[in-house]
């Protein structure tokens, strides 16, 4: 839910009392708001970050163009272990790379499982992490470092798993690498991460740590985190997410799709529809299975086109740096398997992505990508998520006669092979 915008950047201040009582999960909220409390270079820096998210939410709205290029964001996984379990795997990393893929893409699986009225806000994004295969001296990487400490449990204020000198591993360059920390930390957090606006004030601990055991897929993860999406939901933070409250009673998230929503739904998984028609909610209740709640890993499935879009600004705003990253390079051969790449991703120069013009259109639109001849499937979905309109087995370039709809937005779901690619089309008669 958005309020009022400028207004409420700082709102969460107020409410570290209240984010207290709920941030075993994940101490994100509460960290932001210590740093905007303790500088104000911090938040004029994070009121600049806003003013940009806003203005390219507005001229998103504005043009309903479809991001379309391929952004690559090289990661480095930091190993810190005190036990020969906490060193995880190199498998168990892979596998939360292929995790974060699969739910920035809007390729999870369990996203059927999403409430009828909420699938037409069911997003995706262009964005594939990458284990690095340069290091910050441009020499070959894995992608990831190992360092063993004598720390049992690390300090989540003291942030000693980011600096070497206490027992933990210093970030590589920030503007180059997304950095996340794999380890022991005390007390029952499952993990924190740093916002975009806080980098200039706050870089060099700039990243995303994460409890070994609720780390990616493996027999040692425990409870109801052994999916993967503590790191989903820390890495949105990254990107500069909110809570889906707002860290506050029916608070804010700056997001315009997303329902209020008065506190977050704890390691549980709530029956739709959850909370509906209190005084914060309206009929649907609350998005619970949002990646921004706090709901058991196997409970959450989506983020919403707002989120986004505001992630997005933040890809072009703060993080600009990343998109020239010389931390990851890809390869011009599309079969090849670059030193690092050990994720299952196999590197494509050019990744399917789907292009449709004209949009707006009286009637017939154009979609086309780069694989000609691909078998491919077309389907339409209205604004509440129903199937108008089914094609299977067309070819690229496709020309879609919407000429005998109604007038308004439409959902297009492309698929390819194993791609698959959402577009959103406007008919004006
Ligand atoms: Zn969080």
């Amino acid at each position: 839910m958005l309020k009022k915008l400028q207004k409420c950047l700082f709102i969460t201040l107020s409410f570290i009392g209240l984010s207290i009582q709920a941030q075993h999960k994940c101490l994100s909220g509460i960290k932001h708001a210590e740093i905007l409390k303790n500088s104000q270079l911090a938040k004029e820096e994070n009121q600049k970050l806003e003013n940009y998210t806003q203005k390219i939410v507005s001229d998103k709205a504005k043009s309903r163009t479809q991001a379309a290029e391929v952004i690559y964001i090289p990661v480095v996984v930091h190993v810190v272990y005190n036990t020969p379990e906490q060193n995880i795997s190199d498998s168990q990393i892979a596998s939360q790379i292929e995790i974060l893929n699969k739910d920035f893409e809007g390729k999870n699986a369990d996203s059927t499982a999403i409430p009828s009225v909420f699938k037409p806000l069911f997003s995706k994004t262009n964005i594939k992490f990458v284990l690095a295969n340069r290091d910050p001296d441009g020499n070959t990487t894995t992608g990831i470092t190992r360092t063993a400490t004598n720390v049992t449990a690390f300090n989540s204020s003291t942030e000693a798993v980011k600096k070497d000198a206490d027992g933990g591993k210093t970030a590589w360059d920030v503007n180059k690498y997304m950095n996340m920390w794999v380890c022991s930390i005390d007390g029952t957090t499952l993990g924190y991460a740093t916002l975009p606006g806080d980098l200039a004030t706050n870089g060099a601990l700039d990243g995303v740590v994460i409890r070994y055991n609720a780390f990616g897929i493996a027999s040692i993860n425990e409870g109801d985190n052994t999916l993967g999406r503590t790191a989903t939901h820390e890495v949105w933070h990254w990107l500069n997410l909110s809570h889906i409250w707002g860290d506050a009673d029916c608070g804010d998230d700056f997001v315009s799709d997303t329902p209020p929503q008065s506190k977050p739904n704890e390691s549980n998984c709530p029956t739709f529809p959850n909370n509906a028609n209190t005084s914060c909610t309206g009929a649907n209740g609350e998005m619970f299975m949002n990646y921004m709640d706090y709901v058991n890993d196997a409970c959450m499935n989506m983020f919403s086109v707002g989120q986004g879009t505001r992630m997005y600004a933040a890809i072009n705003g703060a993080r600009a740096s990343l998109k020239t990253s010389t931390g990851y390079v890809l390869s011009t051969n599309p079969n090849s398997s670059l030193p690092g790449n050990n994720t299952g991703i196999v590197v494509k120069k050019n990744a399917p992505s789907f292009f449709v013009n004209p949009n707006p259109s009286t009637g017939i639109f154009s979609i086309k990508n780069t694989s000609l001849n691909v078998a491919t499937s077309v389907v339409v979905k209205n604004v509440f998520g129903n199937i108008v309109a089914s094609f299977s087995d067309v070819k690229m370039p496709y020309s879609l006669d919407l000429s005998s709809f109604s007038d308004g937005l439409y959902f297009v779901e492309v698929s390819q092979n194993e791609q698959k690619d959402l577009l959103k089309l406007i008919l004006i008669h």
